[in-house]
């Protein structure tokens, strides 16, 4: 019996109609006020809030509050008080005071902050974002906050969104303003992530320490059968999996969260979900709890849900497809083609202005995905390759060339395709929705930027694509606000900024040789991993677009950079470490113990007759020995060179480069030889088990 989803939905959401129906109508008419504003908060409002929410909080079962944040390790943290206060005569009663509503001050030394906290502050502090709902998870009101240092700096991943939202609405309305809408008060920016994740039995899981230390496979040869008969993507959902989904569903309609969509991916054990679309910081809030549930929920299955970005080597890896739009307060999807000339030469300027976005920022676009994890699958033949590119679609793709070129567009007999005259034609959805190898496509009223790893907050991409959007409108009213006649204006524009960005635009396959010679030829940028991409960073254009829009301080943007790369070095040498541990202590010993057997087995057939013949003992013992070597002489290799890696503390850059330089090729060598150990040794003696163990675990 499935729950009454409506009955359920929020059900855990402090909501807009929770609060119309616990506040006094004055109260609750000042909070939305303040919301709508972007004001701070009336300590008086608060404290009648915070009654409110707590005497909710508590008949939904809640002891404790935190203020739910999202420090810059990526993940969110959460710090529980308790709601008792003691009271003179040995009882306690539950509290919750506006003041614990508004602002909070966990210690925050321990949240990495690449350097902030020395030059400033050592403490930090939070702050309701009364824009993303409160909720009860787990027995504890969650309060999604904001986190900063006392100077203000931001140590957090949601101020900064908060602030490129903030600066993309601005930009926007001056743009809407020139096409005489002077009605609209808000744009907003809408995000539908879309999750990938693995299954795996519990049990499984629990023999392999690499996946326990590292949430990925180091080790593994490739299983008899993985995903080259396309028959898991879409698949009929195994009745595991199908239990799984449905409990997670209710767990995440209960936070109204509004999962929408299941299906199997291409890999074995591959599944994906889909939300509907909210606003940039809501759906990012409710994508870290969404991930935090499918581990949870995987748990009471008896399986654990993989998040890394590439859990197995041979087969795909997870994503997060990063789907991005516009919206005004009055309902209009900026990216939607519109039904009028008028609209359409709207809907022209704003693809124009993140086509010349793009191909300005697109190191900023890659920095923004950049992980350790997500080195692995950007262009492993699944994922986008890490040149930035966009997918317009073949009939968006000719009305740009058209108006480019100033020649007529054939296909609905329109002639020369003037903006602002011309009604565009309109185009069937499903044609602009099928390249699956570009990073940043077009999908009819929608942006998709698919390069975002399955583990990573998505604020981060947000930002970048806001901030730089942003950007580029605010060149674009400059220029136009000053023009005498609009529409030519406008048409000068858009054919301008698209013969000079024109090379961003990329229709064909992202994953071929082609596409990375030509990529090159056109002069795109190509940073393959992490410690390529992060230098970009500190450019000077980038620093002062940040500074510009108010998202980051150079000191803000420096502390990022320093955390990203000291994360990628730590990330490496734990996979390292795990992997010089499972060598030496688990693969060598069972090949040892292999050898053993066949040497023994071997003796015994020639003391019973020195004649016989025997082939396969000779052979293995002689191949596992000579592998055992190497990989013994690897593994010490291995441990040599971390030794000699500089300390984290040293330059992060130079840290970074060492680990990706020296350490990863020294740990695919030993991989290399493990894998080859593992398929010509018996199974029964393998320690751990295997990529079809894995596979098909669930
Ligand atoms: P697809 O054909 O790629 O499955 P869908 O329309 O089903 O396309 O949408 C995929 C994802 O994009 C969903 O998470 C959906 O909520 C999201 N999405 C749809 N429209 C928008 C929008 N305007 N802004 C942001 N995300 C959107
Ligand atoms: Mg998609």
């Amino acid at each position: 019996m499935r729950s009454n989803v409506p009955e359920i939905f929020g059900s855990m959401v402090f909501n807009d109609a929770i609060m119309r129906d616990k506040l006094p109508k004055d109260i609750y008419k000042s909070l939305k006020k303040t919301i709508e504003d972007g004001r701070d908060l009336d300590i008086s409002i608060a404290n009648v809030v915070a009654i409110a929410m707590k005497d909710w909080a508590i008949e939904k079962g809640a002891t404790h509050y935190t203020h739910w944040f999202q420090p810059l390790t990526g993940i969110t943290a959460e710090k529980h008080d308790s709601f008792i206060s003691p009271q003179s005569d040995g009882r306690v009663i539950m509290e919750f005071s506006g003041k614990e509503l508004i602002k909070g001050e966990p210690d925050a030394s321990s949240f990495p902050s690449g350097g902030l906290r020395a030059t400033f502050e050592a403490r930090g502090y939070t702050a309701w974002d009364p824009t993303s709902y409160a909720f009860v998870k787990d027995g504890v009101l969650c309060i999604p906050t904001a986190f900063c240092s006392y100077g203000g700096e931001a140590l957090d991943k949601k101020t900064p969104l908060l602030r490129s939202m903030e600066t993309l609405n601005e930009q926007a309305l001056r743009i809407l303003r020139l096409f005489g809408n002077n009605s609209v008060k808000r744009v907003t920016t809408t995000v539908g992530p879309e999750q990938e994740y693995f299954l795996v039995d519990r049990d499984v899981y629990n023999k392999r320490k690499d996946l326990i230390y590292c949430g990925r496979t180091l080790f593994g040869a490739k299983a008899p059968k993985g995903q080259e008969m396309d028959d898991h993507y879409f698949g009929a959902i195994l009745r595991r999996v199908q239990e799984y989904m449905e409990d997670l569903n209710d767990e995440l309609w209960k936070l109204g969260i509004l999962s929408k969509t299941e299906h199997n991916e291409v890999a074995p054990a591959q599944h994906e979900m889909a939300p509907i679309f909210d606003t940039a910081n809501i759906a990012i809030d409710h994508n870290q709890v969404t991930m935090e549930i499918m581990k949870n929920v995987a748990k009471r299955h008896n399986m654990v849900c993989l998040l890394h970005e590439k859990p197995f080597a041979g087969i795909n890896g997870s994503g997060k497809h990063n789907n991005w739009s516009m919206i005004t307060d009055e309902g209009v999807n900026l990216l939607e083609p519109g039904k009028s000339p008028h609209e359409n030469a709207q809907f022209l300027l704003f693809l124009t202005a993140i086509i010349k976005a793009i191909d300005e920022y697109q190191d900023l676009m890659r920095v923004s995905i950049a992980s350790a994890g997500n080195d692995h699958r950007l262009g492993a033949s699944e994922a986008p390759p890490a040149i930035m590119s966009i997918f317009l679609g073949d009939d968006l793709g000719e009305i740009f060339e058209c108006i480019e070129k100033g020649t007529s567009y054939k296909n609905q007999g329109i002639g020369k395709m003037e903006i602002g005259v011309h009604v565009l034609p309109s185009f069937p959805k499903d044609t602009t929705d099928r390249n699956r190898t570009s990073p940043f496509a077009f999908t009819g009223n929608k942006f998709e930027f698919r390069s975002c790893g399955s583990s990573m907050s998505v604020s981060g991409p947000n930002i970048i694509l806001n901030t730089i959007v942003a950007e580029e409108l605010r060149q674009f009213a400059d220029e136009l606000e000053p023009a005498d006649d609009f529409t030519d204006a406008l048409n000068e524009l858009i054919k301008r900024t698209i013969q000079e960005h024109k090379r961003i635009i990329f229709n064909g396959d992202g994953y071929s040789e082609e596409w990375k010679k030509e990529a090159a030829k056109r002069g795109l940028l190509n940073l393959p991993t992490t410690v390529d991409a992060m230098p970009t960073v500190l450019a000077r254009k980038n620093i002062e677009l940040f500074e510009r829009h108010g998202i980051y301080t150079e000191t803000e943007v420096g502390s990022r950079y320093e955390i990203c790369l000291d994360v990628y070095s730590k990330t490496i040498n734990i996979e390292a470490n795990t992997m010089i541990e499972m060598a030496k202590r688990q693969i060598l010993p069972a090949v040892n113990r292999y050898i053993g057997r066949l040497a023994e087995t071997l003796s015994i057939k020639q003391s019973v007759d020195p004649l016989i013949k025997s082939g396969m003992e000779k052979d293995l013992v002689k191949k596992l020995s000579a592998l055992e070597d190497k990989a013994y002489a690897q593994v010490n290799d291995l441990e040599k060179l971390l030794l000699k890696a500089p300390s984290y503390d040293s330059d992060k850059l130079a840290c970074a480069t060492y680990y990706k330089d020296r350490i990863i090729p020294a740990m695919d060598k030993l991989r290399s030889y493990c894998d080859e150990m593992e398929v010509n040794t018996a199974s029964e003696l393998w320690p751990f088990p295997t990529y079809g163990d894995l596979l098909f675990s669930v």
